[in-house]
């Protein structure tokens, strides 16, 4: 019969097909609905979906811990460091400590890109999921890139690897371009909706933001008024989208050297843009939360991985 994994994932096609149907009677969010095939117990949605909280797998009551554990992927990585997640996650404000994996190649090329060396996918950089979850040193992992789900089964396999192996939390940072079909309690999808400044706006797909859960985030990267504008026009006119709103000011430390900035400290006029991004939100009473790139902030201008 089935395994827990074969169910998920059907499961987890199921939520999407419904969802993508618009259909005026579905609720918003998560739908409810029972997995039954003929010769097994009916399951619900429920139980599939939180069956990532087990945090012992040899105690795992589905007894198929195994099942999660296929450690035959690779992923190509650009990166493993370990930091503090900068940004908001979905998991509550930043500042966590955090394992970084961040993977190689990215099909975008938005025109303020931090991490323009991931977006290739060379030099290749092969590695084993257990080699991976072996340099993991904190129970929160934030998978970035590039664009982490162009590998998206080995993601997942990752992610699960992590979750049922390490009782890991994860935060899973995306553009905007792929749908996360993977969804468990232990994993918050960060997805970017590209706005004008990125030039990347045409790539944006309404039904990825549509299928999100309320403990998800939507992140905006806004560098000028006509990108806040946009954001919050998306806002007023998609109350269907239930993820959190999380508005990210860019801050720029183009000019300056990591040398001056650390001896001189970062220059006021940074702060301007993110100090009139966050009065114009508190003035429109926007239904977002303003998120500053901590990591920014605490080692302006370096060019180590951060
Ligand atoms: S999606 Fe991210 S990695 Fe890709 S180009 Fe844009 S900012 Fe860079």
């Amino acid at each position: 019969m089935f395994s827990v994994r074969q169910k998920r994932e059907i499961a987890n096609k199921i939520q999407l097909i419904l969802r993508e149907t618009n259909h005026p009677e579905l609720p918003q969010g998560e739908i409810q609905f029972l997995l039954h095939v003929e010769g097994s117990s009916p399951t619900s949605w429920a139980d599939i979906k939180n069956n990532g909280a087990v945090s012992n797998p040899s105690v795992n009551p589905w007894n198929e811990a195994q099942d999660y554990q296929n450690m035959d992927y690779k992923l190509n990585i650009q990166s493993i460091f370990d930091s503090i997640d900068g940004e908001m996650n979905g998991f509550g404000g930043a500042g966590e400590l955090s394992t970084f994996v961040r993977l190689k190649g990215c099909q975008l090329q938005c025109n303020y890109c931090d991490t323009k060396y991931s977006q290739s996918s060379e030099p290749e950089n092969w590695m084993f999921i257990d080699e991976i979850i072996q340099q993991i040193h904190f129970p929160k992992v934030t998978i970035t890139g590039g664009e982490p789900l162009l590998q998206k089964k080995g993601v997942e396999e990752l992610c699960s690897g992590l979750v049922y192996g390490k009782s890991c939390f994860i935060s899973v940072e995306t553009n905007g371009t792929i749908q996360p079909t993977f969804f468990l309690d232990r994993i918050r999808y960060v997805v970017d909706f590209k706005l004008p400044s990125s030039g990347m706006i045409k790539h944006m797909k309404s039904i990825v933001f549509a299928s999100l859960r309320a403990i998800d985030v939507i992140k905006f990267v806004i560098s000028d008024e006509e990108d806040y504008k946009y954001a919050k026009m998306l806002i007023q006119e998609h109350p269907s989208w239930i993820a959190k709103k999380v508005m990210s000011p860019t801050v720029n430390f183009e000019g300056y050297s990591f040398e001056e900035l650390s001896e001189e400290g970062i220059p006021s006029t940074i702060m301007d843009w993110p100090r009139q991004l966050a009065e114009m939100m508190i003035k429109d009473k926007v239904d977002a939360q303003l998120s500053l790139q901590l990591h920014k902030i605490l080692w302006p201008g370096t060019k180590e991985e951060r």
